[in-house]
Parts: structure tokens; sequence; C-alpha cells
């Protein structure tokens, strides 16, 4: 039985990169989406907020001198780029996915609508919410909690390229150990980083809890959401 009845994911864009350095790999976007399947066919909800970084990142124009707003749009657009991929990938598989988009784009996907974007997941369809909030200055981390809330998720998964937070980075430190679970507080004091802060402070708020766990892992996702010990909750 699964742990919970509707879960937002929040894939990074780099999770679509694989082993490339840019863009989408079609290995990598197929072994995701047959994990993401298994999990809608178990009957949990599911939305997606995906990144853009594979593609573009708006810090990155904005640091070769572009406007900071400019850049941030086209950033927007990388996320739907990989929204479109990820819906296809998904009806390849069989699971029914909607995309809806924070900014309007009408010939190609849905505007986001709330309770339509709710209804499909009671239909048993994956949303997929691209271009973040829709406002510059923002990142998807903040669109998945943002998003994580309105839809009432019980908790938002938060794919990284690490199984968890470790008590130092595990990559230098080979003492580090990962938390099972870790109380927002206590992820504040000890200044690990787990979501931007504006992500981490909505989350707070609402009382959302915060899983995070590898993308890379085969089956991690399946075993997160049938609450099996992968990865580290944060918890209110
Ligand atoms: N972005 C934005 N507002 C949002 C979400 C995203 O302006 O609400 C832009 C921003 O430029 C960001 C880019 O879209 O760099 C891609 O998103 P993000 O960096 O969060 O992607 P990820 O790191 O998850 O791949």
């Amino acid at each position: 039985m699964p742990a919970y009845k509707r879960v937002l994911l929040k894939l990074s864009g780099e999770a679509l990169m694989g082993d490339d350095s840019y863009g989408i790999n079609p290995l990598t976007i197929d072994a995701m989406v047959t994990d993401i399947a298994e999990v809608v066919q178990s009957g949990v909800q599911l939305a997606i907020v995906i990144g853009g970084g594979n593609i573009f990142r708006g810090v990155a124009g904005g640091a070769a001198g572009m406007d900071r707003a400019t850049a941030d749009y086209m950033g927007m657009l990388a996320t739907m780029m990989n929204s479109l991929a990820l819906q296809d990938a998904l009806r390849q598989k069989g699971v029914e996915a909607r995309v809806q988009s924070a900014l309007r784009m009408d010939q190609v996907v849905e505007p986001y609508i709330r309770p339509r974007a709710i209804r499909h997941m009671e239909e048993g369809k994956v949303v997929v919410f691209a271009a973040g909030t829709g406002n510059p200055f923002f990142t998807t981390d903040t669109a998945a909690a943002l998003r994580g809330a309105e839809m009432g998720v019980e908790v938002v998964l938060k794919a990284t390229k690490v199984d968890g937070i470790y008590t130092s980075d595990p990559k230098k430190d080979p003492t580090a150990t990962r938390y099972d679970t870790i109380s927002f507080d206590e992820a504040i004091i000890k200044n690990l980083q787990v979501m931007d802060a504006t992500a981490f402070a909505l989350c707070r708020d609402r009382k959302l809890p915060i899983k995070v766990f590898s993308i890379l892992k085969p089956g991690a996702l399946k075993r997160v959401v049938m609450g099996e010990n992968e990865g580290t909750l944060v918890h209110v």
C-alpha cells in the first residue's frame, strides 16, 4: 500500500540530461518515466514540476550580461520543453499526462487552472506544471512548493543526484552520514541546503514535508512512495 494519496515530484532539468552535458537524454527520460509509471499504477496521484537547468538558467544569462528578467523567462521556456518531453514519454508508457503552464501557450498546453489540475489527478492523469511560478527571480523549487501547497499534496518529493541529506558533503567528507529524518528548524540551524530559501520557507510555513531522494537509484521513487526507508524526510 502506498504511504501517500497525492504527491508532488520535483525533477531538476539536469535529471533529464543523464551523462550528457546538455539537453534531454532519451534513455534517461525513459528510465525515469518507467519509475513514474509504476508509482501512478499503484494508485498515487502525481503532479510533477520540472526545472530547466539542462537547457537554460536565468542566472547564467544574467551573468553573461543579459537583462535578468528576460533571461528568467527564457529559463521558464526551457521548463516548457522539458515538460513536453516528459508528457510525451509518459504517454508512450501508457500514462496519461497533461502539461499546465504558468505562462500561457494556448496552442500547445493548457494554462494553469487549479481545479482542473486537481481533477486531472483524481482521474489518474499526471499533471506536469511548466514555466515554474510564471515569475522571474523565482525557481522551479519554489514552483514545486507553491503547486504542492495548492494541490494539497502530503509531501514534496525532491529528486536529486544524492540519496538524501547528509551531515556534510559526502563527496568531500567520507565520514558524512545521511539523516533519515530532520526537522525544518534543525536543517536551518545546521545550514543544510534542502531547497532554495523561498521554497523551503513556503514548505515550512505550510507544514508540507519534503522528501529528498536520489533519482539515479532505480526504484527509489517507488520505495519513497511506499513509505520505505529511502532518502531523508524533512518534517515540521
Ligand atoms: N525560472 C523563473 N521562475 C520560476 C521558475 C524558473 O524565472 O518560477 C527560470 C529561472 O531562470 C531558472 C530557470 O527558469 O534558472 C530554470 O529553472 P531552475 O533553475 O529552477 O531549474 P532546475 O535547476 O531545477 O533544472
